[in-house]
């Protein structure tokens, strides 16, 4: 999988907070018929990334998680040094427990604090289950 594929998975949780919520359904979908493209075996890089492109806030939180060395949204990196843990690098990523839609995979996401509630998959309406790793 593609480091721009494993991003489509992981913006999903976060698109209320980066589009206008009338926009929000319209995202979902088109990154959802993408993913499925994807799984098709089709590639869709360079569709996915014009796409992001076109929005600033969405373009500049896609860049700031292709520049983790572990692929860790803004959210997840900025939770992690409130609770104290160190910012970046030392496998911080792997200790991390992930999350991914039981139905196929088309949403991930990192659950940084115990407290925080497990999203639902936005296309499958299932709640997300932990990667036992
Ligand atoms: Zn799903």
């Amino acid at each position: 999988m593609s480091d721009i594929v494993e991003i489509a998975r992981l913006i999903r949780p976060y698109l209320d907070n980066l589009v206008d919520e009338s926009e929000v359904a319209r995202w979902n979908q088109r990154i959802s018929e993408l993913l499925a493209v994807d799984s098709a075996g089709e590639q869709v890089d360079d569709r996915l990334r014009a796409l992001f492109l076109a929005h600033p806030v969405v373009q500049n939180w896609v860049a700031d998680t292709l520049g983790d060395p572990d692929l860790r949204p803004p959210e997840v990196v900025a939770g992690l040094s409130t609770r104290g843990e160190p910012p970046a690098g030392d496998r911080v990523g792997s200790r991390l427990q992930q999350y991914v839609c039981p139905v196929n995979q088309c949403t991930k996401w990192y659950r940084v604090s115990s407290s925080e509630v497990v999203p639902r998959c936005t296309d499958h309406g299932e709640v997300l289950i932990e990667v036992r790793r």
